[in-house]
């Protein structure tokens, strides 16, 4: 469902699905997620989900990664979904258009062949590009900071890189049930801790590590989203 749809028309469209008897649905809003997202649009977002949720639905947030882990533990939503290392945003007009043009030749920094998994770093919170995540655990420094130590590759510190797919479904997996065992009450308090010191690792990232001479990455991490949820948790802990 489009955001500006969902904006007008949330709480009719929940009472609606009542009275048609359905009882669980997947919600996802378009464009939705990823790491760019204003406050505005998360809060706008968060609303229309509690909408639904308000009218007695068991809604899950579609294709959501950390947005959808934060719907969550604010209680707006029951759970959230993703793909493995993939679908962690929604973007219906920009698919649709992918799927019209032609494939792109492939080249180094494109492989073609569709959407790319990405690599789960766990101290940042992030879905990263398979490049920047070989980086990033290659760095002495940082590596044991954004690795893993679970499962069958948890004694390398390469094993983001070596499993891709297990570690992403160990790491959701271990991460969703942490917050699940908390109470209620202190999930949004738990949530802010984990986004804080992911944003952290972040910008020190950023701040220390960027250059020419130093790691080799395009562009600075991304903190947009991440600064919107913390944002947005503190709105909704005042306001409790
Ligand atoms: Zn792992």
């Amino acid at each position: 469902m489009a955001n500006k749809f969902l904006r007008r028309h949330a709480v009719e469209l929940a009472a609606e699905y009542i009275r048609a008897g359905v009882t669980d649905m997947e919600l996802r809003m378009s464009p939705f997620g990823g790491e760019d997202e204003s406050l505005r649009k998360i809060r706008d977002g968060f609303a229309a989900a509690q909408a639904f949720t308000d009218a007695g639905l068991r809604v899950t947030l579609g294709q959501s990664g950390n947005l959808g882990e934060v719907a969550v533990a604010l209680g707006h939503v029951a759970s959230y979904s993703v793909g493995i290392g993939l679908l962690e945003h929604v973007n219906h007009s920009a698919q649709i258009s992918r799927q019209k043009q032609r494939p792109r030749p492939r080249s180094e920094d494109d492989p073609g062949g569709g959407p790319i998994t990405g690599v789960y770093l766990n101290g940042l919170a992030l879905t990263a590009r398979p490049q920047i995540a070989e980086v990033l655990l290659g760095h002495s420094d940082l590596r044991t900071r954004v690795g893993c130590r679970v499962g069958r590759y948890g004694t390398s510190v390469r094993g983001p890189l070596l499993d891709t797919r297990d570690h992403y479904l160990h790491s959701r997996d271990i991460q969703m049930r942490r917050l699940l065992d908390q109470a209620a009450g202190w999930r949004p308090t738990f949530e802010i801790e984990q986004l804080r010191a992911a944003l952290n690792l972040r910008e020190h990232i950023n701040a220390n590590y960027l250059g020419p001479d130093r790691l080799p990455l395009k562009k600075p991490l991304p903190t947009r989203t991440l600064k919107s949820l913390i944002s947005d948790i503190e709105r909704a802990r005042q306001a409790s």
